[in-house]
């Protein structure tokens, strides 16, 4: 995997904090009993530094004799967390660090074995495992709740990185390599392949990516930030087997890496096993991948860059990009960042942001251009501003509003309460608990520690805030200083512009053509005779079954064989609504949420159900316009958000509820605050402001449009299952490609009056509580006064005059199973209400979605049981061997795809995908292919259970108290219908895994329905079968 870290939260977003553990505190107590300069197995200790705010010690090492180095946080959290990060400083785009985090993991001494990290997958309860290559490092976490796990996992990721077989053919493999288009027919023509060179061609037809790479390697020209980290299609053909090898000795050196751990599992056995498995046979190396610091420019300068057309573009003659980037200081300077983050979100957040008012509200654009705001990933950060969507005549007039707002700024500053919302921002951040505040602390950390800064020093954020609350209590004019210094008078300022060109991906088609033809010219027979016989020998080894048994492995019989209860009550609120109450520690945090069905709105409401969603809270309420509404949502709100949901049966494929889940969150204080917003965003919701609903429109148009790279395969199943249930049409209309395309044709229209007039209509038909529950996550102790809001909530909320009929004549009365706990004989109960469609005939349906990029997604979908049904658990262990045994070499390994699989979706569909996929025709044939190999059983009981494994570690993944309860409260699945299907997850043996293959995967078995996202394609052209659109 490639990425450019983007944590958008300036904090620490991720909180696991359970309260009363950590009164009787273990892991962090103990962590500061440590001295300075206490030895432990061959590493020295520097620093302990206790962090109340965030519930944890640090505890900062080096490794004696390498000069490792080594951050520990001590935190009473089960979900543990390991990772190791080179400084990986390239100075060509070939690709170099990226195709070596790809090869380090075809198989190392200990572990000869290829791709151990997927291999693993099935071996291990790991809650988080990946690779990532940033511009600077390149970072390994992984994370577990089990100890026995973390040793498996570590000494895998040690062998990996520190002593990788780094063979020729894992170079061919996974970098790239000249091979016939067919490898067992030397007469067909040599391509090139590889997984990474796939990879970019993919990542290359994003043209937000091709901005922001564009963007880093102009504004700092001088070193490692001028060339793609991840490759270049054109250049990673210049990379040789030789130069990976040397750049792994250089760079994957304890000399230049930072390890950290992070959990309540014991620091000392962590670094015995870091010692003697890796650095104890490494010496000291003087590694030169600093990074200098960037000569600064005495004159600003400007640079054009063209990409691919979008055809989801809202107007095709406003497709240009332009923003303004400013070079701030270095990263490791933690205050002076911490400012210039904070000052950026001023700048640039919300709709009452000098930014925001000038450029989105100018009307001239679609949305902010990528990279907007604050980067802190690279060496010096920097910030950029601009537009996207944009006519070519307007960048000179986009460039002076950028000029104007920063000299508006500078004479003006900002209202007191926008920085104040700000800084309850933090708190909030603060304090909210996610699962994995490992990992978010080991992304927040990594690229100050990268260049030397202390990480310790950048956790502290409280410190940060009071320093910054102090400046700005002794100089008024603090941030004004700071907007003159780093954007008024500073030179080294970039202007990037971008705009399609009709011919760019026959031009990039051309130019690798031409590369191709320089490598092939210059092949001697020999080459040639050896590229054929390399190949063949690269198929030998991907189809040869591989033996895993290398590598270390949990059992079966390590899985908790019950899961633990969450105890909830109901209680009706104003004798009507039925609310969940879940008693959590949320350290100080409310959860809210209401769902409302959506029985009663007639059909053609239906596709504005995602806007009206999208556009509700933004829009103003009451005696708000959107900008006070926004502010007072910053100043009292971690956030209100408004999302549509298709939520399928549990017991039968053609019934299905329909609503909208509003979910909120804020500090236990402000509390009566944010309901009393909802109430006026319930009651009084403005739709008038035509003008900022368009701004709005435009927004969510590009969103979605630009989405469609990253989720294609998504957007693909969703398509492909459409046909086959009641609810499958309803998922399009909301989640599609029709409603992509349906924003692009509103985006497009010039008078919105028309579409403006529909939201009051589903506001009547939605907001109100006719037909709506509520849930609260909260501490004990606040659950009284939650429950006295909600019903002053419900008391305020408007109902229908008279009874109003659901429009789809069939719906069914369900009630939920009684919840556990709690006073189970008056216990009232949530009652759904499910629409059914008995004329209902599932059919096949085979689409194509015309895409310029050179990739595709495919899909093909099958339907099968519901979650209730004893099948169920079948299918669900079958799509994970069906992908572990089979799609994984066959698609990726052999296709070249980046991704693809099986998976079984909670609405009974199975789905088969590809991801970024050169082929599409042959990849239908691979899940062929697939079934056969399933319905044939050639699988072992190993092969199952290792499936069991990996299913089970997603079924136990780690819940944050704020989403306890949440498959109770929107599925309606309780904890005994979970056991239950444990237990049969536990059951599933090898011959009703033969039994559902052919029951259900067989051709003629089940309807099923295919798409493919990507380029036009003559054998598809050829098929009638067919509709492309
Ligand atoms: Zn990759």
């Amino acid at each position: 995997m490639w990425s450019r870290w983007k944590l958008l939260n300036l904090g620490c977003r991720f909180i696991n904090y359970k309260p009363w553990r950590w009164r009787s505190s273990t892991a962090c107590d103990k962590a500061l009993e440590y001295k300075i300069g206490e030895k432990i197995h061959g590493f020295t200790i520097n620093q302990v530094t206790p962090l109340p705010e965030l519930f944890l010690t640090a505890v900062k090492l080096n490794h004696d004799s390498t000069g490792a180095q080594y951050l520990h946080v001590a935190r009473e959290d089960k979900n543990n967390l390991f990772s190791v990060q080179f400084r990986t400083t390239p100075m060509d785009s070939t690709g170099v660090p990226h195709i070596l985090e790809h090869t380090v993991l075809c198989g190392s001494m200990k572990y000869p074995c290829r791709d151990p990290f997927f291999k693993m997958l099935n071996r291990s309860l790991a809650t988080f495992m990946n690779a990532f290559t940033a511009s600077d490092y390149t970072l390994y976490p992984f994370s577990t709740q089990n100890s026995k796990d973390f040793q498996n996992l570590l000494s895998v990721y040690l062998d990996a990185v520190f002593f990788p077989c780094l063979r020729e053919l894992d170079f061919w493999q996974e970098g790239w390599r000249l091979e016939h288009e067919n490898p067992t027919d030397p007469q067909s023509p040599l391509v090139f392949k590889g997984v990474v060179f796939n990879e970019m061609k993919g990542a290359f037809t994003d043209n937000e990516r091709i901005f922001s790479q564009y963007l880093q390697n102009q504004l700092l020209p001088d070193h490692t930030y001028s060339v793609v980290s991840g490759g270049d299609p054109l250049s990673i053909p210049d990379l040789s087997w030789e130069q990976l090898k040397q750049f792994h000795a250089t760079h994957y050196h304890p000399s230049n890496a930072r390890f950290f751990t992070y959990g309540n599992l014991p620091l000392e056995q962590h670094l015995r096993q870091i010692h003697e498995e890796a650095l104890s046979k490494f010496q000291r190396i003087e590694s030169s991948t600093t990074v200098p610091a960037q000569k600064l420019w005495d004159i600003p300068r400007e640079y054009h860059v063209t990409c691919g057309p979008d055809t989801f573009a809202t107007d095709s003659t406003k497709q240009t990009t332009i923003s303004v980037s400013f070079l701030l200081p270095d990263i490791t300077d933690i205050f002076e960042a911490f400012t210039l983050n904070l000052l950026s979100s001023l700048l640039i957040g919300g709709p009452n942001s000098p930014f925001y008012k000038a450029l989105i509200e100018s009307g001239l654009g679609t949305d902010f251009s990528p990279e907007v705001g604050y980067n802190g990933y690279t060496r010096e950060a920097y910030f950029s501003v601009g537009l996207q969507g944009i006519a070519d005549k307007h960048m000179e007039t986009v460039k002076n509003i950028i000029t104007r707002t920063i000299d508006e700024v500078i004479e003006k500053g900002f209202e007191d309460n926008r920085v104040e919302a700000l800084l309850h921002k933090i708190e909030i951040q603060m304090k909210h608990q996610s699962t994995s505040f490992g990992l978010a602390l080991t992304s927040y950390i990594a690229s100050c520690w990268n260049h030397e800064g202390d990480p310790t020093e950048l956790l502290n954020l409280g410190k940060q805030v009071t320093q910054f609350r102090k400046c700005l209590k002794e100089n008024p004019n603090f941030l004004q200083e700071k907007v003159k210094q780093y954007f008024k008078n500073n030179q080294h300022r970039l202007t990037l512009s971008m705009s399609p060109d009709e011919k760019y991906y026959e031009k990039q088609a051309q130019m690798e053509t031409e590369k191709l033809k320089q490598k092939v010219d210059s092949l001697s027979m020999k080459d040639r005779q050896q590229i054929y016989e390399k190949g063949l020998e690269l198929r030998t080894l991907q189809s040869k079954p591989q033996d895993a048994s290398c590598l270390p492995a949990l059992k079966v019989s390590d899985i908790e064989r019950t899961i633990s209860f969450t105890e909830l009550d109901i209680a009706l609120a104003a004798d009507e609504i039925p609310v969940q109450y879940c008693a959590q520690p949320t350290n100080g945090v409310v959860y809210f949420r209401a769902f409302s069905s959506l029985n009663t709105l007639p059909e053609e409401l239906r596709p504005y159900v995602p806007l009206f969603c999208s556009v509700l809270t933004k829009m103003g309420c009451g005696i708000y316009d959107y900008r006070e509404q926004a502010q007072q949502i910053e100043l009292k709100t971690g956030g209100m958000s408004v999302t549509p949901h298709v939520i399928p049966d549990d017991s039968h494929l053609d019934m299905y509820e329909q609503g909208v889940l509003f979910s909120s969150l804020c500090l236990d204080r402000n509390l009566s605050d944010m309901m009393h917003l909802w109430s006026e965003i319930f009651n009084n919701p403005h739709f008038e402001d035509e003008e900022h609903f368009k701004v709005l429109v435009k927004m969510t148009a590009q969103e979605l449009s630009n989405g469609i790279p990253d989720s294609g395969h998504l957007y693909a199943s969703i398509r492909a299952s459409r046909t086959l249930t009641p609810a499958g049409d309803l998922q399009e209309t909301f989640n599609g490609m029709d409603q992509v395309r349906l924003m692009k044709r509103i985006a497009e229209t010039s008078d919105l009056k028309p579409i403006l007039r529909k939201l009051p209509r589903i506001k009547k038909h939605l907001l109100n509580c006719d037909n709506m529950r509520c849930s609260v996550n909260a501490a004990p102790q606040q659950m009284s006064q939650a429950g006295k809001e909600i019903e002053n909530f419900i008391k305020n909320l408007g109902r229908s005059k008279k009874e109003r009929k659901s429009v789809r004549p069939h719906v069914i009365e369900k009630p939920d199973s009684k919840p556990v706990g709690g006073d189970f004989i008056n216990c009232p109960q949530i009652i759904r209400k499910l629409i059914t469609d008995p004329t209902f005939k599932p059919c096949q349906m085979k689409t194509h979605f015309l895409l310029p990029f050179p990739v595709n997604y495919v899909g093909e979908c099958v339907r099968t049981v519901p979650y209730t049904d004893p099948d169920y658990a079948s299918l669900r262990i079958l799509a994970r061997l069906m992908t572990a045994k089979f799609l994984h070499t066959e698609i990726r390994e052999k296709g070249g795809a980046y991704g693809g699989g099986a998976k079984l979706s909670s609405n009974g569909i199975f789905t088969f995908y590809s991801y970024r996929d050169p082929n599409s025709i042959e990849t239908l044939q691979c899940f062929e292919k697939a079934v056969n190999w399933a319905k044939s059983g050639s699988f072992t009981l190993e092969d199952i259970d290792e499936a069991k494994l990996s299913v089970f570690s997603v079924a136990d993944a780690p819940v944050a108290p704020s989403d306890k309860g949440m498959d109770q409260f929107l599925y309606g699945l309780s904890d005994e219908m979970k056991q239950a299907h444990r237990e049969q997850l536990f059951a599933v043996s090898h011959e009703q895994l033969i039994n559902v293959s052919n029951k259900y995967l067989g051709i003629g078995q089940s309807t099923r329905g295919l798409a493919i996202l990507g380029p036009d394609n003559v054998n598809i052209d050829k098929d009638p079968s067919w509709v492309i659109r």
